[in-house]
C-alpha cells in the first residue's frame, strides 16, 4: 500500500516589503520542488505582525509572484484572519500546562543569559505574553539540504514566546498550526529559518500534529558560487521584466545556465524548467563548507 501523501508545498512571504531576489530565490525553489514532485504549491501571507508590515505589499507581492507566472493552486491563506484558530490553540496548550504567562521582559530576559527557563520579571503591570514551555529535550531532523540538524532545546532555545506581550500572535505558533492545517508535507525555505525547525517540531508533537519534511535552501549565491550579499539579495525585483531575475535565481539555485529554457515568457520558461531542475545540485553546493 502506498502511505506517501501527495506534495503540498508552500511559499509564505511576510508583507514587510516588495519581493527581492532572496525572496524570489525561495519562491522558485519551493514551486519547482513542488511541480517536480507533481505537487500542489500554496502561496500563504504572513500578515501577523503589523508594526512590520508595509501597506499593499502583500497584493503587491502577490502580483509580483504572478508576472513572475507563479500563482498560488488554492486560495490564499492570510494568516491575520485565523486569530480565531490560534487563539483556539493556545487555549488547548494552557490547559495543558504546556504553556504560561509570563511578564518577563527582553531586558529581563537579557540580564539571566538571554534564555527563559523561569519568570524572573521585576514589574508585573504591563500585559503578559505567552510562552510556551520548553524542557531540556534535543529535537534532531533531517534537512533535505542541510543535512542532520539537532538543537538542545532547554538550553538553546528556553520557553518561547507563542503569542506577544503586545497582543500579536507569534511566527512560531502560527506557522505551526497553518503548515498542519493546510496538509503541507514539504517545507522549502531559506537556510535562515533552519533554527526554528526543532521548536516547531517540538510543538507539532505537543499539538499531535504530523512533522512535514524541510529542505532547508542554501544562502543565495552569485553565478560563481560566491554567497551574494545582503544589498544585492535583497533588491526589489522588477515584474515588469521578469526573466533577468529569473534567469539570476536558477542560477543561484546551482543550475547551469545553458539549462535554463530560451523562452519568452515566465510561465512557459518555468514550466520547461521543471524537467530540468536538478535539486541534486543544490545539495552538493549546500554542503560546501561557507565562512
Ligand atoms: N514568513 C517568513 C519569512 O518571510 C517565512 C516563514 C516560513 O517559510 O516558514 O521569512
Amino acid at each position: 500500500m502506498n502511505t506517501v501523501k501527495p506534495y503540498r508545498g508552500r511559499f509564505a512571504p511576510s508583507p514587510t516589503g516588495p519581493l527581492h531576489l532572496g525572496s524570489l530565490f525561495t519562491a522558485v525553489g519551493s514551486w519547482l520542488m513542488a511541480r517536480q514532485a507533481a505537487g500542489k504549491w500554496m502561496i500563504r501571507i504572513e500578515d501577523i505582525d503589523p508594526p512590520r508590515e508595509i501597506k499593499g505589499a502583500a497584493q503587491a507581492q502577490i502580483e509580483c509572484l504572478k508576472a513572475f507566472g507563479m500563482e498560488s493552486d488554492e486560495p490564499i491563506l492570510w494568516q491575520s484572519q485565523r486569530s480565531e484558530r490560534y487563539r483556539e490553540v493556545l487555549q488547548k496548550l494552557m490547559a495543558g500546562g504546556n504553556a504560561f504567562e509570563c511578564f518577563c521582559s527582553r531586558a529581563d530576559v537579557i540580564e539571566h543569559g538571554g534564555i527563559h527557563r523561569f519568570c524572573v520579571a521585576k514589574n508585573a503591570e504591563k500585559h503578559p505574553a505567552i510562552r510556551l514551555r520548553i524542557p531540556d529535550i534535543t529535537i534532531g531532523f533531517d534537512d533535505r539540504f542541510q543535512g542532520r540538524f539537532s538543537q538542545m532545546l532547554g538550553t538553546e532555545v528556553g520557553d518561547m514566546v507563542i503569542k506577544r506581550a503586545d497582543g500579536f500572535w507569534a511566527y512560531q505558533l502560527a506557522v505551526v498550526v497553518d503548515d498542519a492545517d493546510q496538509g503541507i508535507t514539504d517545507v522549502v525555505r531559506g537556510r535562515d529559518l533552519l533554527d526554528s525547525t526543532p521548536k516547531q517540531i517540538y510543538l507539532q508533537g505537543l499539538l499531535g500534529f504530523r512533522t512535514p519534511h524541510y529542505a532547508h535552501l542554501p544562502l543565495v549565491r552569485d553565478e560563481a558560487g560566491n554567497k551574494l550579499s545582503k544589498s544585492m539579495s535583497s533588491c526589489p525585483v522588477d515584474p515588469g521584466d521578469p526573466m533577468p531575475a529569473l534567469r539570476q535565481v536558477w542560477q543561484c539555485l546551482c543550475q547551469s545556465p545553458e539549462d535554463w529554457p530560451q523562452e519568452r515568457s515566465p510561465e512557459r520558461a518555468l514550466r520547461q524548467a521543471i524537467a530540468r531542475f536538478d535539486a541534486m545540485k543544490i545539495l552538493s553546493h549546500s554542503q560546501m563548507p561557507t565562512l
